[in-house]
């Protein structure tokens, strides 16, 4: 391309754009409106504009620190401009009766409405024209500037006319058309150069027919990635597990309780699946606390049992660990030794444990992704099972399937989550995997009660982990989502144990949180699992997986910032036991619209499943909803809940393609998912 150097093209390479292709396939975070010039009497705060003014005043004040105060007014109002970084230079250029046009968001300030750290710049006798489309803001670009790499797309964007062009629509054109939405390249015009006529508000939300275009493509790519792994782990050969040592039976029946219906089902799937000589590729699907983990175990066992090995992935050390633990208890009767590999381990220990995985001696391992990191070598890995499956995606899952093969055997995948995901979703986003839905939770579960209570009311939640407390309790103690830092979520957990701690003489307050070594975290956590803590101060650090059965009160603070299924996640802590549980959730008034509906869905019910068709409901236009949140898939354009009403036309547009067009799934795939050379093998 026309003046990209070497440089450049590397930093482009850094954000995956290897080719002019990919130019176009970097898509904006949202967009600015540059186009005209706002009145300054017409402003709204929170909105982002172009104003224009004449300087009345500037002058440097220190109100908390050292600060540029600049007044402009266009005649319809005033506007001040607030600097906290700026030279001498830049004081002197705003002098009284400059003329400045600058760019910035609008918010309310001690006198009236200003933009801290507007662009800006001196209008003269011929202003530079105004923008003629909607601005694009692209994420992070590493050392590209937007500008530049606006100016990179709007050339690559020329080139789409070219008769050359790698750019070609993979979807058959009267597909698109019955789906009522914009060609390839009408679509990438529009979200590259949005018409200066265009709603912002719709873009923001992603709702614009140009970017549902590109929603279904990205879908349709992810799906069809999704069923050709399948396809192709399906055709590998894996060991099949025949349990000659009998240790899976054994496993269960040493349980102190009898498996529910749900759990024999997805056991049975499971067996049948580790029977065959083809690998399982198989997701349990089932609620917090539905006892998913010793599903998983069953089938450790009979991997054990089979003179093979089993490696189980936990998303963090504190879940490792959990499990670690857990399992050595369980095993210990059958004679089996259990090694834990992650970060926090001393280097001696892990040494050994490496040594003992690669010579077979240790047939069950535990750990976080330190399992498949370089120097880890299996001797003959027959099954590996990932925990809380919504932190790896697609490329993740490749690679373990990569990692885990040995001498031409696949080993065997079992991936359990707690997401739990309308049916439609579970097809598209889980289209590679065979899935198990364990839809019942173990007899004697209280339901936990939840409550909402305004913040005011604190001390009255205080006194209640007392009461808890006094009666052999335990408790969880979950600080505000600070979104800034994972210092500043640190700090404040420990400014909130250190208060509780004091206003509770006789409570034992522990902490947990992201910024603790582990080996602190792991100490915490043992102390109230074994209940030498009373009340665990945490940060959502605990979201995930922790089981401490004798904690039945969980208090929640700032709980209108979090999300449905967070809250959800967070309340499966407790009612793990068989006494009752409550879940305080403590908020901040005034609670929008929004907070108060999702208060009210996680107030009326249990059902994870519920929950998450609630949460579909709630998620109206404007919110910015991360697959993140969701974890399904790392998706640049679409998001699985907002676009879920496409997902039907993505499983028969697939099956249209395999069938029919065989050959553009490889280029949707390199477009979209970025894994080329894997599909020559599948074809
Ligand atoms: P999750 O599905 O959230 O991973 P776990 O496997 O951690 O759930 O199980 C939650 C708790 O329920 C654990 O304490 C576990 O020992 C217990 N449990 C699991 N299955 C049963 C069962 N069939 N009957 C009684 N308790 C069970
Ligand atoms: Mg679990």
């Amino acid at each position: 391309m026309r003046g990209v150097g070497s440089a450049l093209a590397e930093r482009l390479s850094k954000l995956g754009v290897t080719q002019v292709q990919d130019l176009l396939f970097v898509l904006p975070l949202r967009y600015e409106d540059r186009t005209h010039v706002e009145s300054i009497g017409a402003l709204i705060p929170g909105t982002r504009v172009v104003v224009e003014g004449e300087v009345q005043l500037t002058e440097i004040t220190f109100r908390r620190r050292r600060q540029l105060l600049c007044r402009i007014s266009d005649g319809s109002g005033f506007l001040t401009l607030r600097f906290f970084y700026f030279s001498a230079a830049q004081q002197n250029g705003l002098a009284r009766g400059t003329r400045i046009r600058c760019f910035g968001e609008v918010r309310r300030g001690p006198f009236g409405l200003e933009i801290v750290h507007p662009e800006y710049r001196r209008v003269t006798d011929e202003p530079a024209p105004l923008e003629e489309t909607l601005t694009p803001i692209y994420s992070s670009t590493e050392g590209i500037a937007q500008s530049r790499l606006r100016a990179l797309i709007t050339q690559a964007l020329q080139e789409l006319d070219s008769p050359g062009s790698a750019v070609r629509d993979w979807i058959p054109s009267d597909v698109v058309k019955s789906l009522g939405l914009p060609s390839l390249k009408e679509a990438l015009e529009y979200v590259h150069h949005p018409p200066r006529e265009a709603e912002i508000a719709v873009l923001a939300a992603g709702r614009h027919p140009a970017q549902r275009r590109l929603a279904f493509e990205e879908l349709l790519a992810h799906h069809l990635s999704l069923k050709l792994i399948k396809h192709e782990a399906k055709t590998e050969p894996a060991w099949p597990l025949d349990d000659r040592e009998n240790l899976a039976p054994q496993f269960v029946g040493s349980l102190p309780f009898p498996l529910t219906n749900a759990q024999s089902r997805a056991l049975r799937d499971v067996n049948a699946d580790l029977s065959m000589s083809r690998p399982m590729v198989r997701l349990i699907q089932g609620d917090v606390g539905c006892g998913k983990t010793v599903v998983a175990a069953a089938a450790a066992a009979r991997a054990a049992g089979s003179g093979l090995q089993v490696a189980l992935m936990a998303p963090t050390e504190l879940l490792a660990e959990q499990h670690f633990r857990n399992f050595q208890e369980w095993f210990r009767p059958l004679g089996l030794p259990i090694a834990l590999v992650c970060g926090s381990v001393a280097a001696r220990t892990r040494r050994s444990a490496l040594e003992a995985i690669a010579s077979g001696e240790i047939r069950i391992a535990v750990g976080t992704h330190a399992l498949f990191q370089e120097g880890m070598d299996f001797k003959h890995l027959a099954l590996v099972i990932v925990d809380e499956q919504h932190r790896f995606g697609v490329q993740q899952r490749l690679r373990l399937q990569e990692k885990g093969q040995k001498n031409g055997r696949f080993p065997h995948q079992l991936i359990m989550t707690a997401t739990p995901i309308p049916r439609t979703l579970a097809m598209t986003a889980y289209a590679d995997l065979d899935i198990s839905v364990i839809d019942e939770l173990p007899p004697g579960r209280t339901p936990v009660k939840t409550v909402v209570i305004p913040e005011q009311k604190r001390d009255a939640v205080v006194a209640r982990i007392v009461e808890a407390c006094r009666e052999g309790r335990q408790a969880y103690w979950v600080c505000p989502l600070i979104e800034e830092s994972e210092e500043l979520r640190s700090q404040a957990a420990e400014e909130t144990a250190a208060a509780l701690a004091e206003a509770l003489p006789g409570v034992r307050v522990g902490l947990v949180h992201g910024r603790m070594p582990p080996a602190k975290k792991d100490e915490a956590m043992l102390a109230f699992k074994d209940g030498k803590i009373h009340l665990l101060v945490a940060t959502t650090v605990i979201e995930v997986g922790v089981d401490v059965p004798n904690s039945t009160l969980m208090v929640v603070e700032n709980a209108e910032r979090m999300g449905l299924a967070q809250l959800h996640q967070l309340r499966g802590r407790v009612g793990r036991g068989t006494s009752a549980s409550t879940c305080v959730l403590l908020y901040r008034a005034p609670l929008s619209q929004l907070a108060r509906e999702r208060l009210k869905a996680i107030r009326e019910t249990n059902d994870g499943f519920e929950i998450a068709r609630r949460d579909l409901e709630l998620r109206g236009p404007g919110e910015l909803l991360g697959t993140r949140q969701t974890g399904l898939a790392q998706l640049r354009v679409a998001d699985l809940l907002r676009d879920a009403d496409l997902l039907p036309r993505v499983q028969d547009t697939a099956e249209l393609l395999l069938a029919s067009y065989p050959d553009n799934i490889a280029a949707l795939a390199v477009r979209w998912v970025g894994t080329a050379e894997r599909y020559g093998r599948v074809g």
